[in-house]
């Protein structure tokens, strides 16, 4: 058997997936608007590696977390030995990078960033191993003002979306103190419930009691719910923190619950923290989630500062999307060359750089093909318009233009013909009136 026939063909890794040309345009689109709305409250792209230290991980999310635990793409490099991970969210990279170029020694940042993030679970409808967030940053700013900044920021890309039905959860966290007081009560409260506790809440009552009330587990709910509340051990200071953030929704009309079973799934929190989520999207619910974590960047090594931002999910939000506004998949091109003879497809590469230049989107059929099957892929493509060269167009100077959307045809000549010199003009003009 030759080693081609031997070869099985090879599929991508479960719970990571193509996006493909027709879905990508969407994707696409997504970012552009989300680019637009984050430079209208002036943050600015920070691109950190895909690969990190798992260390880095380990100390900045926390140990005795899923992530940590469970979900981590590491490995050693086989060159040098070292531990390395794949992000699984972006935070941890963001805050690294900003200690390691001192970026807060002038003025306090506000960032993002976009891209794949990496994690070991059960893939399921919303739930992938291979998913992409938006993640935004505000390093260098104590709050409540930027809190409430970020909140407001994201009600307003809710609504440029169209996006109905996302709600908002908010809860505080509390300082350091507050929540080793709460601890104390909540891991007294776990012990005297020890026979409702599932194997994962017994390991963790006593490395991470507060997310012991995040499980999912329903013969744990009323443990859950009659446990004591973190928010009623905020101090003064938690509290007008809190109102303060409040306050500013308020003056926003952006109406919260607060939810103050809310912990996030990350060590690193404090003060506000927050989720957007909606009835929508099956059991993944969750849009968006985020709050403060002032003690990242001296747990990282850094000088102590404040900071507070928050990660989308981009597949749950595409899902979203989808269900709320209808898009209509761009066009391919607004122009399509078809030709007769090595000649005639010479002069379309000549012509549609011309029209290229001019800003129209343009392809030129590949290949030798017969009419037919130019015009195929000419009405496949989405074009407006097809611009015929054949033997007899090459010897007169003039191509042929013909309008294949139903609304161009209307207008004018189904089939005009126009000089090589005047087809730029005419084909901006007339396919501008489209967009
Ligand atoms: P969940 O409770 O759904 O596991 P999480 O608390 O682990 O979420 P974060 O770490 O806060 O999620 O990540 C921010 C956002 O990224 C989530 O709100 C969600 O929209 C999205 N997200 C998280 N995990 C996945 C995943 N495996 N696949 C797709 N999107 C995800
Ligand atoms: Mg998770």
């Amino acid at each position: 058997m030759s080693q081609q026939q031997s070869f099985k063909k090879v599929s991508a890794i479960t719970g990571m997936k193509d996006i493909l040309p027709g879905e990508s345009a969407r994707w696409e689109h997504l970012e552009a608007i989300v680019r637009d709305w984050l430079a209208a409250y002036g943050y600015r792209n920070l691109r950190a590696p895909v690969l990190e230290h798992t260390r880095l991980f380990a100390r900045g999310i926390g140990e005795v977390t899923d992530i940590v635990e469970k979900e981590m793409y590491s490995f050693t490099d086989a060159l040098n030995g070292d531990m390395l991970t794949m992000r699984p969210e972006f935070t941890a990279g963001m805050v690294r990078a900003t200690i390691e170029h001192n970026l807060l020694y002038e003025r306090p940042q506000r960032v993002y960033a976009m891209g794949p993030v990496f994690r070991h679970e059960r893939p399921q409808r919303g739930r992938y191993r291979q998913f992409h967030q938006i993640d935004v940053e505000a390093l260098g700013f104590a709050g409540p003002d930027v809190d409430a900044e970020l909140i407001l920021m994201l009600a307003r890309l809710w609504k440029l979306l169209g996006l109905k039905d996302v709600r908002l959860e908010l809860n505080s966290l509390g300082l350091p103190e507050e929540r080793a007081a709460h601890r104390q009560a909540l891991v007294a409260h776990l012990e005297t419930h020890i026979d409702v506790l599932d194997e994962e809440a017994r390991r963790r009552m006593h490395t991470n009691p507060l997310r012991v009330l995040d499980t999912k587990n329903p013969a744990m709910q009323e443990m859950a719910n009659s446990a004591p509340r973190l928010f009623d051990f905020l101090g003064e200071q938690s509290r007008a923190h809190f109102d303060g953030v409040c306050e500013r929704l308020h003056d926003a009309g952006i109406s919260y619950t607060l939810n103050p079973r809310l912990v996030r799934g990350l060590d690193y929190y404090n003060l506000t923290v927050f989720e957007w989520t909606t009835d929508r999207l099956g059991a993944q619910g969750t849009v968006c989630g985020g709050g403060r974590y002032d003690g990242l960047l001296e747990l990282l090594g850094g000088k102590p500062a404040p900071a507070v931002g928050f990660a989308i999910g981009m597949e749950r939000l595409l899902d979203l999307w989808e269900q709320d506004a209808s898009y209509d998949t761009p066009a391919e091109c607004d122009v399509y060359f078809v030709h007769q003879s090595e000649a005639a497809q010479r002069q379309a590469m000549r012509l549609a750089e011309l029209l290229r230049d001019a800003g129209l989107k343009v392809m030129v059929h590949a290949g030798p093909s017969g009419f037919k099957a130019q015009f195929k892929r000419a009405d496949l493509s989405g074009a407006a318009a097809a611009v015929i060269l054949g033997d007899a167009e090459l010897q007169s100077g003039r191509a042929s233009v013909k309008w294949l959307r139903q609304e161009q045809a209307d207008n004018q000549e189904q089939q005009q013909e126009m000089p090589f010199g005047q087809l730029v003009e005419f084909l901006q003009s007339r396919c501008k009136q489209k967009v």
